[in-house]
């Protein structure tokens, strides 16, 4: 991979990536590469690209920006967060293999791992990572892979990345990490003994909310060969045009996530504050499960938070009616607020009965913090709760 990015930090690499690597007309941002097929040199002899859905400049230059970011080798960009998931499944695992879980990951991530095992293609176990007698019955079935998501979707509960990665590496897991509440600006897995990260680069690594992509960042090059055969063997890739509009929200992402952290603590302590407010999730609260590991893990505690509403099941529609700024909708990440409600948007492919197991109850609603005038966000909060 190109050096270009060596002893550079992170927000420098993201602003950066891919500058300055036309050679043909000098241009500072790099051109969009549409076409599909490359001309060889000659007969037998491939240029660096031949065909797009295995590799193209655009998606290159994302790859190598986010490799960099997250401290790995190689990284492969699919055309969003679950294909990505979906890719190394199918890349790393066979019938009789197990995977383990978190009970309570991302209910996309959840419903193909448990669809996908119905099939018999592989074998899940879900499980509370943070239960240590629970995580280690789960790993003497001497499972092939490890998948760990912390801050929890949508709790926020954190786990030892350093730790359950080493207790999965002593029974020859692969140990894969969803980051992507994260952002490598905030957490770097890779170095704390992860062999994958995965990224739904739809959320914080794009940040506007206009396109859909998913990333596989590897630390050993092998791996990433391999995975990137399946990648083009099933076409899981993304278009040029979106690799392109990814590179340029990736130029933002240190100055993005970090006005949006700062504007979610100052929710936070408005919110636990609040005698409206039944509890609130976030990792900066002593409250919360990790909370401590989350001071050592985490370069901060990001711009995600959860809470429950006081009173009956009324209030919940009055709130969100009530709200001006924060917008219903299920994503996160974007420079735009929206709230959430996991039990009838991101987590209802789950049952009632794992989302009671996993801690979802049906009052609780998620906030995506974004990058709008914290006066502005505190006082549509405000509103809205005089109004329930
Ligand atoms: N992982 C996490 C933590 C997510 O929150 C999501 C989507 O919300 C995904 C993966 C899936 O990403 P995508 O929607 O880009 O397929």
């Amino acid at each position: 991979m190109a050096n270009q990015f060596n002893k550079l930090s992170q927000g420098t690499i993201a602003v950066r990536g891919g500058l300055n690597t036309d050679e043909q007309y000098g241009s500072v941002v790099p051109v969009i590469t549409p076409s599909t097929c490359y001309r060889y040199e000659e007969f037998a002899k491939p240029r660096e690209f031949d065909y797009a859905r295995k590799a193209n400049p655009s998606r290159r230059l994302v790859e190598q920006t986010v490799a960099k970011l997250e401290g790995g080798v190689d990284a492969i960009l699919t055309n969003c967060g679950m294909s990505a998931i979906h890719l190394i499944s199918v890349a790393l695992l066979a019938p009789n293999d197990v995977v383990v879980a978190p009970h309570d990951c991302y209910g996309g991530s959840y419903r193909l791992f448990n669809s996908l095992s119905q099939k018999g293609y592989f074998k899940v176990k879900f499980v509370d990572q943070s239960d240590p007698a629970a995580l280690q019955e789960t790993l003497s079935l001497y499972p092939k892979l490890v998948l760990i998501e912390t801050p929890s979707n949508p709790l926020l509960r954190v786990v030892d990345i350093k730790e359950i990665a080493q207790q999965a590496h002593n029974v020859g897991a692969l140990v894969l990490v969803d980051n992507t509440f994260m952002t490598p600006i905030l957490q770097k897995p890779l170095e704390l003994g992860a062999d994958i990260v995965t990224h739904s680069c739809t959320k914080f690594l794009n940040g506007h909310s206009d396109l859909l992509a998913g990333i596989l960042v590897f630390k050993d090059q092998q791996l990433a060969t391999e995975v990137l055969w399946w990648a083009n063997n099933i076409g899981t890739l993304t278009s040029s045009f979106d690799s392109y509009l990814l590179l340029r929200g990736l130029r933002t992402l240190a100055a993005r996530v970090t006005v949006q952290q700062d504007n979610a603590q100052k929710v936070v302590d408005f919110l636990v504050n609040h005698p409206k407010i039944a509890k609130v999730y976030h990792p900066s609260l002593s409250s919360n499960l990790g909370h401590d590991i989350a001071k050592k893990q985490q370069k901060g505690f990001g711009s995600l938070l959860s809470f429950e509403l006081a009173g009956d099941d009324d209030v919940m529609p009055k709130f969100l009616k009530a709200l001006n700024i924060f917008t219903l909708a299920q994503s996160l990440g974007g420079v735009e607020s929206l709230v959430c409600h996991p039990a009838t948007m991101t987590h209802s492919g789950i049952s009632a009965e794992a989302r009671k197991t996993a801690g979802i109850s049906d009052q609780l609603l998620r906030i995506s913090v974004g990058l709008e005038d914290i006066a502005d966000l505190l006082k549509d909060l405000q509103q809205a709760l005089e109004n329930i």
